[in-house]
């Protein structure tokens, strides 16, 4: 054991940013920011969750609320499964704990969505329960604490963190201690090259003593990203823009889009199938969208229709303010939306 509690929690109380979440760190707002920082930044997050807790206020809201509404006050977040998932979690909430998130580190983990950062983050900053919230900034920050070179990515490499920090951890100040672990990793022990000369554990650090930091965390490589060609026809009639919704379940699920094929295709020969009197007006900027294990790259066409016909599974949307359309199709949104 190293001990870094003292010196963490002292500098923690000094260098604290404040936050909106962490001035008011109820359960409910605590667990709408940390579902929204995964994969998203600080800086990008807060307008967001300012708007959400101001349109959704509590998790009977946000239960409530219609899934086409919840994907816009997300648009721009990506990663819709999490607004998904927050929805379906509230609607636990109501139906087995009358509203109020459980203060019970097991009950937390059981909702949808809520992984074991999640769950002890909320535990520990909400209710004061000594569970650790383990992410990449506490991996990082303990791989050099310990000098140690295990890959990251394996589970047996978190579980071993998960013990350190469990071990380390106050009992009586369990979510200021996690919370300091977290503001270390994001303002100090950064990736690449941390800050060792402001850092509070630099006397604690092996990494920093071995002068290794900077070369760690160990991560195994990732597996190249398949490339996925997509074709995407921006179709335009006197009824508004052909929306097409994306099936139930998998990649985007349920969110809606320009009509899309997920091949490299004739387009001509696509739209003449379904929409014989529509003309391509122009190709458009190629683009390409990086989800976390598949490249888009997409070809996109601007193309004009008289007829307006219903299709199952297609609307013509005269408003383009009330659907959220996912930042794949960023490079086309500003034609989207004239
Ligand atoms: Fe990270 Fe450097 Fe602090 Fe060690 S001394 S914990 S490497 S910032």
């Amino acid at each position: 054991m190293l001990s870094i509690a003292n010196p963490l929690l002292t500098w923690f109380y000094e260098n604290r940013r404040s936050l909106p979440f962490r001035e008011d760190p109820t359960p409910y707002h605590i667990w709408i920011s940390e579902i929204m920082l995964q994969q998203t930044r600080m800086t990008a997050v807060l307008p967001y969750y300012d708007r959400f807790i101001r349109e959704l206020p509590t998790v009977a809201d946000l239960a409530a609320c219609d899934t086409d509404r919840l994907h816009k006050l997300w648009e721009g977040l990506g990663y819709y499964s999490r607004a998904d998932n927050l929805k379906r979690a509230a609607e636990v909430i109501c139906e087995t704990y009358g509203g109020e998130l459980p203060a019970d580190h097991g009950a937390l983990l059981a909702l949808p969505g809520i992984g074991p950062y999640t769950a002890g983050a909320i535990a520990s900053i909400s209710f004061g329960i000594p569970a650790p919230a383990v992410d990449g900034n506490v991996m990082r920050v303990f791989s050099r604490l310990y000098n140690d070179r295990a890959d990251i990515t394996l589970g047996v490499t978190k579980s071993r963190v998960t013990e350190r920090v469990t071990e380390e951890m106050p009992q009586d100040k369990a979510g200021d201690f996690n919370q300091a672990l977290m503001e270390l990793g994001a303002l100090i022990c950064v990736p690449g090259e941390p800050k060792c000369e402001s850092c509070p554990l630099a006397d604690l650090c092996s990494a920093f003593g071995a002068g290794t930091a900077a070369s760690l965390p160990a991560k195994s490589p990732k597996k190249p990203r398949r490339i996925q060609p997509v074709t995407a026809l921006l179709v335009r009639s006197p009824k508004g823009w052909l929306l097409q919704k994306r099936p139930p379940s998998g990649l985007l699920k349920n969110m809606w889009q320009p009509w899309t094929v997920e091949e490299e295709t004739d387009a001509e020969a696509l739209l003449h199938k379904m929409l014989p009197d529509a003309a391509i007006e122009r190709e458009l900027q190629p683009a390409k969208h990086i989800f976390s294990h598949i490249e888009w790259h997409i070809r996109a066409y601007l193309v004009t229709c008289e007829q307006a016909p219903d299709f199952p599974g297609f609307v013509w949307a005269d408003d383009m303010h009330a659907y959220a359309i996912p930042n794949a199709f960023k490079a086309y949104k500003d034609i989207l939306n004239t």
